[in-house]
């Protein structure tokens, strides 16, 4: 069975010292784990949030990369710098950075090239705004977006890749999916996952849910056959919230327990 993933964006939230405690609270509240579990703080914290998540169960991760090892781009980081800060996780095509910041699927198809190569595991965030739902185009955007990011990956590479499915007009805005709508769209992506790479890595392939999870409504997204895990923004800032939403993953990746 595949592993449940939880994955905290902490988005541009916290200062230092928050950082650290908001790191320390999740340690100490989620424990050991029956899912896998990570944090992605700003990458200016990542050494200080590394520091507090070393020989614990929680994954480090950060929420950018640049396609580069190193040279002339000033403010960007490589993926070696995360590796080196002790990320195991990065983030990539998240819908903040695609909408506010222009990235396109061609910009981040070479950051994901650039971090598998350099032995992170990928995050890499699809979905559609609410325009394109409402145009019945949904698929068509994540289908344009798996083939944009996705080029090049071989089958080897996939089994380093995390898909998370993040409808826009769900972040941020208490707006979650509808858990049918959510394993509609999981399928599709597995489906498409299938078609390129055959049953195995569409079997072994995790794909997260993204958007306004909080743990009063997350249990049925959870059940759901296609939806291993969530990205968790917002409620990731606050570690009983967090806590929570693993321990409803725990209960969803084994029910008898
Ligand atoms: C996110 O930023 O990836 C996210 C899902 O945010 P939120 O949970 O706050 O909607």
């Amino acid at each position: 069975m595949r592993p449940k993933l939880i994955v905290g964006n902490w988005k541009m939230y916290t200062l230092r010292a928050s950082a650290r405690d908001l790191a320390a609270a999740v340690v100490q509240r989620v424990g050991t784990p029956k899912v896998q579990v990570g944090v992605c703080p700003p990458s200016v914290w990542l050494t200080t949030v590394a520091e507090v998540v070393r020989g614990t169960p929680i994954a480090l991760g950060a929420q950018n990369c640049h396609y580069e090892k190193e040279g002339a781009f000033t403010g960007e980081i490589s993926p070696q710098m995360l590796l080196d800060a002790g990320c195991a996780y990065v983030i990539l095509g998240h819908s903040e950075r695609r909408h506010k910041l222009n990235e396109s699927d061609a910009f981040i198809h070479r950051k994901v090239l650039a971090a598998l190569q350099a032995g992170l595991k990928v995050i890499l965030c699809l979905g559609e705004t609410l325009d394109e739902r409402k145009a019945n185009q949904a698929k068509a955007v994540v289908d344009r977006q798996l083939s944009g990011c996705l080029a090049g990956v071989d089958a080897n590479a996939l089994a380093n890749v995390v898909l998370a499915y993040e409808p826009v007009w769900a972040i941020g805005t208490g707006l979650m999916a509808e858990p049918a709508d959510a394993q509609e769209m999981h399928a599709f992506i597995r489906g498409w996952i299938r078609g390129k790479y055959g049953e195995e890595a569409a079997v072994r392939l995790p794909i997260q849910y993204g958007g306004s999870v909080t743990p009063d409504k997350v249990a049925a997204l959870f059940r759901q056959p296609d939806i291993d895990g969530g990205l968790i923004g917002g409620a990731s800032l606050q570690a009983e919230l967090f806590t929570a939403i693993v321990r409803i993953a725990e209960q969803a990746a084994s029910p008898a327990a």
